[in-house]
């Protein structure tokens, strides 16, 4: 924190949100501050030897299709050789697994959702018109429908197409996977998609995660990053560097008083460590409206190390980067209405990923990293590793046999590491229709505080979770513009 002729933007905390705020701010010739709480750089953006030496694991975020999808990143153009300005180093390589995403079910082959749309309606057999109708209208009209999504306070760029997709993803998941769908399997991927909103599949918008993501799949697909998702945040701080961003990591902010005199601040923090560090310059009626945010169930994640590929009962769920483990649409609903009611379900919906089957480099020849979580209560002690290996055992009978290693993360040790993951929601707070609308207050400018100069750009401003950069760019556009 020396530079002698002082800042003009300091931001806190290192996650894509604040990477990208950081990187807006600079790039407009802007003097920033970047202080990240943790030893390195990234937040969800971490890549570390979690089990063994060679075996190269994402802490949080893997799939990135987000990432790949948003204005903001799309903005950077990370994946550009010589991306990075200050070393002309490679930018960012997104690697695809052959398959985006399956579904295994009891009994009969699983639903394979290839990165071609036809390919993936046809083999719904019944349900194909019904996925054409839906998730292939929006893959249509492209990137101005995403862009309405994950920028949902701007004017909409396709406001049609948008109404119609909107009307769908409205529904509670749990309605539109048994109205739009005939068949057990289309009504089991819409559940599987729909799950990672985290939510009640009963409660509206949880269908809009899921055709979200299922637009993703064949819009973009759902790479991971080469090498890990934390080349993504090393290419975002050498970017903010080489624009002159100071950076410092390791500091803790306790406190705003500590921070040198600043134009703007923007804090990559969710509203409980907003409070801690800002609350008493904050007015109380805002305060409260922090105090009242509501934190969504905790993870409990797992990593191994495998000596071989997993034994899928069909084959084809090897060729796939995600994979949804649950198996029916009831049973998903059952499995994420347990958890919102506070409970452990008995056989949880898994949310798997095989980085190896994407990018080989992240173990020794021949070995397989393998990366899942499932949902529990907010702050559960509970340890999960047997019911999701049970799950995995279901489709795949042998795979215990091949663990070499495994490394667990339950919601105290993930808030542990990155204070933002408050009783392990990996969100940044509740992803309900409430919530949407009031991230953290209802606003046109939801990123500014009453505070002057003081913003918020975590994932708990819109449009919410994810690796999409989306809070940051916002609230340094806004900032740019205010101050
Ligand atoms: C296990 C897991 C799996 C996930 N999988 C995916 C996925 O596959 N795809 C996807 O798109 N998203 C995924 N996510 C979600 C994604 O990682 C987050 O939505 C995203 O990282 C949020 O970005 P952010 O910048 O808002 O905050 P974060 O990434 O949480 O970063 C916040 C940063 O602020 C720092 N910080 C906190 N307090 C302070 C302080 N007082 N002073 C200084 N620094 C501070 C933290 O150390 C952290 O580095 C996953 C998350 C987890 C935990």
């Amino acid at each position: 924190m020396s530079r002698a002729d002082g800042f003009d933007a300091v931001v806190v905390g290192s996650g894509p949100n604040g990477l990208v705020a950081a990187v807006t701010l600079a790039e407009a010739g802007r003097r920033v501050l970047l202080l990240e709480a943790a030893g390195r750089f990234g937040g969800g953006l971490r890549t570390e030897e979690l089990t063994l030496p060679g075996f190269r694991h994402d802490v949080c975020a893997t799939v990135l299709a987000l990432a790949v999808a948003s204005p903001a990143f799309r903005g950077l153009h990370l994946d550009r050789p010589g991306a990075d300005p200050g070393t002309g180093r490679a930018g960012v390589e997104w690697a695809h697994a052959p398959v985006a995403a399956a579904h295994p079910l009891d009994g009969q082959p699983a639903v394979v959702v290839h990165r071609d749309l036809e390919r993936t309606a046809r083999e719904l057999g019944k349900d194909a018109a019904a996925w054409r109708a839906t998730v292939g209208a929006a893959v249509r009209a492209g990137d101005p429908l995403v862009d309405t999504f994950l920028a949902p306070l701007s004017p909409p760029r396709a406001p049609l197409a948008a109404a119609r997709f909107g009307a769908a993803a409205a529904l509670p998941a749990a309605v539109l996977g048994r109205t739009l769908f005939r068949t057990e399997r289309g009504r089991a991927v819409l559940a599987g998609m729909a799950a990672h909103s985290m939510l009640d599949l009963r409660s509206p918008i949880t269908s809009g995660y899921g055709l979200l993501l299922a637009v993703l799949a064949h819009h973009v697909g759902w790479p991971m990053a080469a090498g890990g998702s934390q080349t993504v945040a090393d290419a975002l701080v050498a970017r903010l560097v080489a624009n002159g961003g100071e950076v410092v990591s390791g500091h803790p902010v306790q406190d705003l008083k500590e921070l040198p005199p600043a134009r703007s601040v923007l804090l990559d923090l969710t509203p409980r460590q907003v409070l801690d560090v800002a609350g008493d310059r904050l007015p109380p009626r805002y305060r409260r409206r922090l105090s009242r945010f509501r934190y969504g169930p905790g993870v409990f994640k797992l990593d191994w190390a495998l000596s071989g590929p997993v034994p899928w009962r069909d084959p084809s769920v090897g060729l796939a980067g995600t994979v949804h483990l649950g198996g029916t649409l009831e049973e998903i609903m059952l499995s994420e209405a347990e958890v919102a009611a506070g409970r452990h379900p008995a056989r949880p919906y898994v949310l798997l990923t095989q980085p190896t089957v994407a990018d080989p480099t992240r173990a020794p020849e021949g070995r397989h990293v393998l990366w899942a979580y499932c949902h529990v209560p907010n702050g559960s002690a509970r340890d999960m590793t047997d019911a999701i290996e049970a799950q995995i055992e279901r489709f795949a009978p042998g795979f215990r046999d091949l663990v070499l290693a495994r490394h667990a993360l339950g919601p105290a040790a993930l808030q542990a590491r990155n204070a933002n993951l408050v009783g392990g929601d990996i969100g940044g707070g509740e992803a309900s229709l409430a919530q949407f609308a009031r991230r953290p207050r209802y606003s046109p400018h939801p990123w500014a505080t009453p505070v002057p100069g003081l913003y918020i750009c975590s994932s708990s401003t819109p449009p919410g979770g994810g690796v999409h950069g989306m809070g940051g760019l916002q609230a340094a556009r806004l900032a740019l513009r205010r101050d």
